[in-house]
């Protein structure tokens, strides 16, 4: 198998691959207590950009404790730059200014302040903008003292552009490459075509030992099929804002909870779900516990990707979702955009 097996920051490190769930201090669905009690998690992702803006998180931040000291967790801290943030509204924020912040405050990984593409945009901006985001990477580079930098791949909907920025990153020495602007891309009845060629070209370029983050994807029926395109790590608010909308997710898809004959058919094993089954709708009808359950089955799911990579069955392990999941989701393109994109090729060296 081609999956690295670690991820190496300075100060810490995890097995590969990884989920990132985003982690928002004081509004949290699953509170940090929750989290350090019941999950095993290796890691979370938590906007640099929020701590920045407020004056008083600030000043803590650089003046008393730790980011890990403020959040209570000693695992890998990843921050963001609030590029995401940037694309609804000004933020009268610079690169330089964010990305010091972020190693101030220890982050293991830090992000640069990136230009998103989102799908409809055309070839001349999404160039201008890859350019522009390629700088601010240069200069992150040489600002950061103490965390690994996040080489942001971006390019919209153009493959060649995609894979010059891959090129770019990979010139410059990055460690770390993070696939940014993929979410609407998968969005769409799990299409995984256009997804999985900016992977495996990534994977391709980038070769065996560079850890790929795809930022922002986070239902775990989708998971597995990025680790065998070539990504290893992942983030998500997902299993809040599913909870909030109302699903619960299983390794075959989210359910709306209207389908409560297959919830209730369906084995979890979290605090949530074990139990009287009777009980079990009126349970996750509160949000609180549906993102409990939702985040559960995420780090779950990468459990089970680990173990499927360790004795070689992840082809049978994608091959077992597929038959449950097209049962449920007749309309899905996951199998019919899965088998296309495999007999195409160009797969990185996983085929069984
Ligand atoms: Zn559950």
């Amino acid at each position: 198998m081609f999956q690295k097996k670690e991820l190496i920051t300075r100060k810490r490190k995890a097995k590969l691959p990884l989920f990132f769930p985003v982690y928002q201090p004081k509004s949290n669905l699953v509170s940090i207590d929750d989290i350090k009690e019941h999950f095993s998690i290796d890691g979370m992702i938590v906007n640099g950009f929020f701590l920045y803006k407020d004056a008083e998180t600030k000043r803590l931040l650089l003046e008393e404790k730790t980011l890990h000291e403020y959040i209570g967790f000693d695992g890998i801290i990843m921050t963001d730059s609030g590029a995401f943030q940037g694309l609804k509204r000004p933020l009268f924020l610079n690169n330089k200014k964010i990305v010091k912040f972020q190693d101030a405050i220890g982050a293991d990984i830090v992000s640069p302040l990136d230009h998103i593409s989102p799908p409809g945009e055309n070839r001349t901006t999404a160039g201008k903008k890859l350019k522009s985001t390629n700088k601010r990477i240069r200069e992150a580079k040489k600002l950061i003292e103490n965390g690994m930098l996040a080489g942001v791949q971006q390019g919209g909907k153009f493959r060649e552009l995609r894979n010059e920025s891959t090129t770019f990153l990979m010139e410059l020495g990055v460690e770390y490459i993070a696939i940014g602007s993929l979410v609407p891309f998968f969005n769409k009845n799990h299409n995984l075509a256009f997804v999985s060629k900016i992977i495996t070209d990534a994977r391709n370029i980038i070769g065996n030992e560079i850890p790929m983050h795809i930022y922002g994807a986070g239902d775990p029926v989708e998971l597995p099929f990025f680790v065998a395109m070539g990504a290893d790590i992942f983030d998500s608010s997902s299993y809040g804002h599913y909870a909030l909308g109302g699903w619960y997710m299983t390794k075959y898809g989210a359910l709306k909870l209207e389908r409560s004959t297959l919830i209730r058919d369906y084995n979890c094993s979290c605090k949530i779900c074990v139990g009287e089954k009777d009980e079990l709708l009126q349970k996750v009808s509160d949000p609180k516990n549906l993102a409990f359950h939702n985040l559960y089955t995420i780090l779950h799911i990468i459990n089970q990707i680990r173990a499927a990579l360790e004795a070689e069955k992840l082809y049978q392990m994608l091959q077992d979702i597929i038959n449950v999941h097209q049962k449920w989701f007749p309309d899905s393109q996951l199998e019919s955009s899965w088998v296309d994109s495999f007999e195409k090729g160009g797969m990185p060296d996983t085929k069984p």
